[in-house]
């Protein structure tokens, strides 16, 4: 728990950005301090060895914050990793999926190949606002006929109630 609390002293939140009212959290200012990047990898690997049964076969993460935390587990346990793109930037064959923004719609897709029939999917990304982005990463890999077994978050937006949204067991390391 001393790990968590190092790690949330290192997000800097920026009122106003990208638009006014909007009070971002960010990522990256735990990242520019290696001891805080590694002490938030070593407490997403302990929630996945320590939490989270049965074991994930595949780690999703999401475009393009999710990029840099799903690896580090998929590394760590030897599985896959795959990832969840916009439109148009993903080659070969994908499956995709369109979801409601504030403002229009937006499509997300993943290779098809890169999930088998069965399989226990653990979805990561690094924040919960609304929901909308992790639960259109549940149904993409649930059209692929895998199973998600969670979704990992690094920060919920609580007062946002997103998880409600999100048709699959969702955990977060660090609440605002
Ligand atoms: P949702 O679909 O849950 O409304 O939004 C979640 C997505 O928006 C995530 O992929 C996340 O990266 C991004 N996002 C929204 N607000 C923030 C924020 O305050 N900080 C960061 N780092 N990402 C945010």
């Amino acid at each position: 728990k001393e790990k968590l609390e190092f790690v949330k002293n290192h997000i800097d939140s920026y009122p106003d950005f990208p638009k006014p009212g909007i009070l971002f959290r960010d990522l990256f200012s735990v990242l520019r301090n290696p001891r805080a990047f590694h002490a938030l990898q070593d407490v997403m690997i302990e929630h996945v060895s320590s939490q989270l049964t049965p074991k994930p076969e595949v780690i999703v993460a999401l475009d393009s914050r999710g990029f840099l935390l799903g690896p580090l587990l998929a590394l760590h346990f030897h599985i896959p990793f795959i990832p969840i793109r916009k439109r148009g930037k993903l080659p070969g064959d994908v499956t995709r999926v369109s979801f409601a923004l504030e403002y229009g719609t937006d499509i997300f897709e993943i290779q098809s190949l890169s999930l088998g029939s069965g399989q226990n999917v653990l979805i990561v990304d690094d924040l919960l606002a609304t929901g909308g982005s992790l639960n259109a990463a549940c149904q993409l890999v649930n059209q692929l006929q895998a199973t998600v077994l969670e979704c990992l978050v690094i920060m919920e937006l609580v007062y946002l109630k997103g998880r409600d949204n999100v048709k699959a067991p969702v955990h977060s390391l660090i609440q605002f």
